[in-house]
């Protein structure tokens, strides 16, 4: 199993026994999470931004709006901080100072390039489309050249990760075991539900197959 090297910078000091390095747990838990946060540093103000990803191999691909300053500060060649996260239950202990939640999240580090060729943006859009719906490329207007000048993909080599899981009860005191107070975990499940059609949409066109079926 291949591994991120272990630094200072992506060490998992609090609770290391949560940690994994290993390039399948982490790719795993990217591959799930629909979106992430990427973190970048401006004259000494971090900013935190929200946004869609795709894994590609060992990159992570980006895209916004070419005025957009979070890719614009990366294409720069300023190092990133991404992180996604999973939330798979509540932990509710018998001592409130232990409830905590069990979660699988990754913390990731690299420096970003643009991929300015066009083939190169469409096939960073092709990933980035069918990763949300796998089928949408093929059924649907693909970008114009206007649509592509205006957009900007990043390919950020992921240099340093880090997964953090937490799994399993709460992890209480020793002598609040017996004590009267119910605790356990309540799973959480994040799901799509039937789809809705758009109201303007052109009246007899049903709902595609890879739309009725979608599941994640
Ligand atoms: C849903 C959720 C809720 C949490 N709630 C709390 C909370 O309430 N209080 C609290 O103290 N902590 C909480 N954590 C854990 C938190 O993310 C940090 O791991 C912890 O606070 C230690 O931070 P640190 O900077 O001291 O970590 P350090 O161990 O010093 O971090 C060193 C390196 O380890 C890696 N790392 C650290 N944390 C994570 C992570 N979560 N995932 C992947 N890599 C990581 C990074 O590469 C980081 O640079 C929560 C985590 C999740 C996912």
């Amino acid at each position: 199993m291949s591994h991120f090297i272990k630094t200072t910078r992506n060490r998992v000091k609090r609770l290391p026994e949560r940690a994994a390095y290993d390039h399948e747990t982490i790719y795993k838990i990217l591959d799930e999470a629909l979106i992430c946060h990427v973190g970048i540093a401006q004259d000494n103000q971090p900013f935190v931004i929200p946004t869609i990803h795709v894994r590609r191999g060992d990159t992570l691909l980006l895209h916004g709006a070419t005025t957009s300053r979070l890719l614009q500060h990366i294409q720069a060649g300023n190092p990133i901080c991404v992180t996604v996260t999973l939330i798979d239950g509540l932990v509710v202990a018998r001592g409130v100072f232990h409830n905590s939640m069990n979660y699988r999240s990754v913390v990731l580090f690299g420096v970003g390039h643009i991929l300015d060729d066009p083939d190169a943006k469409n096939r960073a859009l092709h990933a980035l489309t069918e990763r949300l719906m796998p089928g949408r490329w093929d059924d649907a207007r693909l970008p114009s050249k206007k649509e592509l000048k205006a957009t900007t993909i990043i390919e950020l080599p992921i240099e340093s990760a880090t997964a953090k899981i937490r799994a399993g009860g709460p992890k209480d005191d020793a002598e609040d075991y017996e004590r009267e107070w119910w605790a356990g975990v309540i799973p959480l499940e994040q799901k799509f539900l039937a789809p809705q059609s758009d109201p303007k949409l052109r009246s007899g066109i049903p709902v595609p197959s890879y739309v009725k079926n979608f599941k994640r």
